[in-house]
């Protein structure tokens, strides 16, 4: 499949490896090319920066958020949810319009320090923002309740039987989207229902940074034992 996925940090990075080395066609979209090329330092968490990464995969394409969506069947939203319906204004929404968007993106506010809080939650979420501003695209909320390198890999924690969720009003886009999560390992997607559902994933960021901090690393999940 064609995909676009727009973020250039550990998560784009994350989809965009993984995504590949399945065979897909990839494109990482970005705000400026030239300025993502000449970052040569790691970014704040100590990951290195992008060009590194790029000559690692070097199948993977770097395109502005406009050119990598214009391209794509599918596009990934990687990017930081402060930001993330301008990155998808950004990308066009003639470019999104019919499209499926696997929107991974936490609605962090990080104007307080840490830990965020949440700056949409209870009545809204930031996968219905998305949802209604573009109303034409297929958005399904799903992998924000774990770390990158569990999203594509989650046999790195025991046999990978630990939970994901997917909220969409799509039937057939949260059909794709398992199809993906499935091909990376996945063998627990819980269907939590329509958009308005991913109200509950995102409101799981609160206990999920809680853990981080009483673990001291970011590789563990939840697993819903019925
Ligand atoms: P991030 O630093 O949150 O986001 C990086 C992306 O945001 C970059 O592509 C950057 O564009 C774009 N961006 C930043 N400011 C922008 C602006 N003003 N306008 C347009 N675009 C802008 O990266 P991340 O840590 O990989 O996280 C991506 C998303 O996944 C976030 O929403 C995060 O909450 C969620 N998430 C992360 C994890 C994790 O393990 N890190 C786990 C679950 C969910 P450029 O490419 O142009 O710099």
């Amino acid at each position: 499949m064609k995909i676009a996925v727009l973020g250039t940090g550990m998560v784009g990075q994350a989809l965009a490896g993984r995504l590949a080395g399945l065979g897909h066609d990839v494109t990482v979209g970005t705000r400026d090319i030239a300025a993502t090329m000449a970052r040569a330092e790691p970014d704040g968490m100590g990951n290195p920066p992008y060009p590194a990464w790029a000559q690692a995969h070097p199948a993977v394409k770097l395109a502005t958020f406009a050119q990598a969506a214009a391209d794509a069947e599918l596009i990934v939203n990687a990017t930081s949810g402060a930001i993330s319906l301008a990155a998808l204004e950004a990308a066009g929404s003639d470019n999104l319009a019919g499209k499926v968007l696997l929107d991974i993106a936490n609605p962090l506010d990080f104007s307080g320090g840490f830990p965020p809080t949440l700056f949409v939650k209870d009545t809204d979420s930031l996968g219905e923002q998305i949802q209604r501003a573009f109303p034409e695209l297929k958005v399904v909320k799903t992998l924000n309740t774990v770390n990158a390198d569990l999203m594509v890999d989650p046999r790195q924690l025991a046999d990978g039987d630990h939970t994901v969720f997917v909220s969409g009003d799509d039937a057939d886009a949260k059909k794709t989207v398992t199809g993906l999560l499935e091909s990376f390992g996945h063998r627990d997607v819980i269907d939590l229902g329509d958009i308005t559902s991913a109200r509950g994933t995102e409101m799981l960021l609160p206990i999920w940074l809680r853990l981080f901090g009483a673990l001291g690393n970011p590789m563990f999940n939840l697993k819903v034992v019925r």
